[in-house]
């Protein structure tokens, strides 16, 4: 008998984008590319295309936990990661069933708003998420946009991003990965900190509105690795390195922020 040999499975609990940019539509498409089997629960059901988000339809507190509950049921999940939660009391819910339901690794992606700039989540769910969320995630992945919100601080310089990344820190998560910082330079700073210490990651910034669902693409991805055991800072560069290729692939759809490549030519993932 030929053995089977299982996938990693990972949960995306995030909105539903149809256009299949952002979302849990991306982010299956990424753990599909990192061989991982990936389920979903929906949060939230947008109603989009590549140029706008034309309205939301969150779904109840109640609603998501009955869609988490049977995959817990049912299945071994080994990292969770998290996109649009829009409001409090689904936070609240998610943080409350991650708490009774452990899961080795969970990456929060805080979603804020969307591509196209529509708020997707209010006011009050941002201390939700700071207060219930970020002390359960192994990792958060603002970008400056997000954390400059999350923290109300500016962020100019790499100094801040760093004090920023220290404030987020210190709310129990396990690590923050602040992205896209140093707006105006063609460098793109990344700042990664854990309890070990700080890495930068400076690269050439890339010129493209082809990007719409890169945030959770990253998140994603680095959910997968760490799912597939690799340590966190193996997993960012591989992440990054991923969708750079998905947006250098991007398959030039729609007329607004076209979505990444998931599948890019060229992308081997070593097993
Ligand atoms: N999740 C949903 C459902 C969205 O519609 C969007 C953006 O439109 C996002 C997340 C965030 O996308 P990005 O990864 O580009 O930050």
């Amino acid at each position: 008998m030929t053995e089977v040999k299982k996938q990693p499975v990972v949960l995306s609990i995030a909105g539903f984008d149809p256009s299949g940019g952002a979302g849990v539509l991306a982010d299956i498409k990424t753990f599909a590319a990192f061989g991982c089997y990936g389920l979903a629960a929906v949060t939230s059901l947008t109603f989009q295309n590549t140029k706008r988000v034309y309205g939301i339809m969150n779904q109840s507190a109640e609603s998501v936990l009955e869609q988490l509950e049977p995959l817990f049921n049912d299945f071994e999940i080994c990292a969770i990661k998290t996109g649009m939660l829009p409001n409090a009391e689904i936070i609240g819910a998610v943080a409350g069933f991650i708490r009774a339901h452990p899961v080795a690794h969970i990456v929060v992606d805080p979603v804020l708003k969307s591509t196209s700039g529509l708020e997707l989540i209010d006011d009050q769910a941002l201390g939700a998420l700071l207060n219930d969320l970020f002390p359960l995630a192994s990792l958060v992945t603002p970008n400056v946009v997000e954390a400059q919100r999350l923290s109300g601080a500016d962020l100019k310089s790499r100094q801040q991003m760093e004090r920023i990344a220290e404030a987020i820190l210190k709310t129990g998560a396990g690590a923050v990965l602040i992205t896209g910082g140093d707006s105006g330079s063609s460098l793109a700073t990344d700042v990664l900190m854990d309890g070990q210490g700080t890495e930068l990651f400076n690269e050439e910034r890339i010129e493209s509105n082809q990007t719409h669902g890169t945030g959770c693409t990253l998140a994603s991805a680095i959910a997968c690795l760490l799912a597939r055991g690799r340590p966190l800072r193996e997993s960012v560069p591989i992440a990054k390195r991923y969708v750079a290729q998905a947006i250098a692939a991007a398959p030039g759809l729609g007329e607004g922020n076209g979505p990444v490549n998931h599948f890019p030519p060229g992308f081997r993932f070593e097993r």
